[in-house]
């Protein structure tokens, strides 16, 4: 099972894979500069040297780095596309010195363009981006469907990747809380929602699930991620989630607010118990 959390970059690669090492994971996302925005540090040879021969020696085999929120693909206004395109382009650059596979995006917001227009945005977008050379995929992360945010369903991402250039260099990423609250009964069921997901975008592009529990109930298009067993989806859920059968090539992301992962971990995947929460 690979499984891991969203760790601190601040320090650098090489503190940020340690950090992940000392929580048992055996994968990990971080943001590369500031999730609101701000200049990205450089990054420093030896540092990204050790960084990778520690996920080496220590069995983090999956890495994705989380694009700053930010970002909107599919804004109207020609500066705020024009930032998120560079700020997507350099994360892909700094993938591949990491050797991350996977760099995630949200969708983004229409801002009141409308579902048609967001969505040939998001495409023009990724395709002033990528090359198709790329050795890291982009993914798109499902949402919540909140206000006028795209990716709240699996047909808009469907529509982004037919009509992109380099389909092959597009995957998604789930979110339990974001698909929970988008109207997607992972709960009730997952093996209606995993074969949805299929039949309209392919499992295979399904690389990286967030996994995290929800404040806020079914359909309620609120994004309020709650910790592991402590919110609407429940502790047992996640404890099958992360062993159905079709989701053994998923790399599994811990975000949840509290944040003490190294033991929601081991009560995913070693039915340790949960911390009590004081
Ligand atoms: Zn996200």
């Amino acid at each position: 099972m690979i499984i891991g959390a969203h760790v601190s970059f601040a320090k650098g690669f090489h503190a940020a894979i340690q950090e992940a090492v000392n929580m048992n994971a055996t994968a990990c996302q971080f943001f590369t500069r500031s999730p609101r925005g701000g200049k990205a540090k450089d990054l420093i040879d030896r540092d990204v040297e050790k960084g990778k021969a520690l996920a080496v020696e220590r069995g983090i085999q999956s890495m994705v780095i989380h694009t700053p929120y930010i970002i909107n693909l599919a804004a109207p206004k020609e500066d705020t596309f024009t930032a998120a395109k560079e700020i997507l382009s350099l994360d892909i650059q700094r993938a591949q010195i990491l050797g991350v596979q996977n760099v995630v995006v949200h969708t983004g917001s229409h801002t009141g363009s409308g579902e048609k227009q967001g969505i040939k945005r998001i495409v023009q977008a990724l395709d002033e981006t990528l090359t198709g050379e790329e050795q890291t995929t982009v993914l798109l992360e499902m949402m919540s469907g909140h206000g006028s945010e795209l990716g709240g369903t699996m047909d808009h991402i469907q529509e982004i990747l037919s009509l992109v250039k380099h389909p092959e260099k597009i995957g998604v990423c789930g979110d339990t809380c974001h698909m929970y609250t988008a109207g997607y009964d992972l709960v009730q069921d997952l093996d209606g929602v995993l074969d949805e997901f299929n039949r309209k975008i392919g499992l295979d592009r399904l690389r990286v699930f967030h996994v995290n529990d929800s404040k806020m109930p079914l359909g309620s298009h609120k994004d309020r991620h709650e910790d592991i067993g402590y919110g609407t989806l429940g502790g047992d859920f996640f404890q099958s989630f992360v062993r159905h059968d079709k989701l053994q090539h998923v790399t599994f992301i811990l975000e949840t607010p509290t944040g003490v992962y190294k033991e929601e971990i081991a009560y995913i995947r070693d039915n340790a118990p949960l911390p009590p929460r004081s």
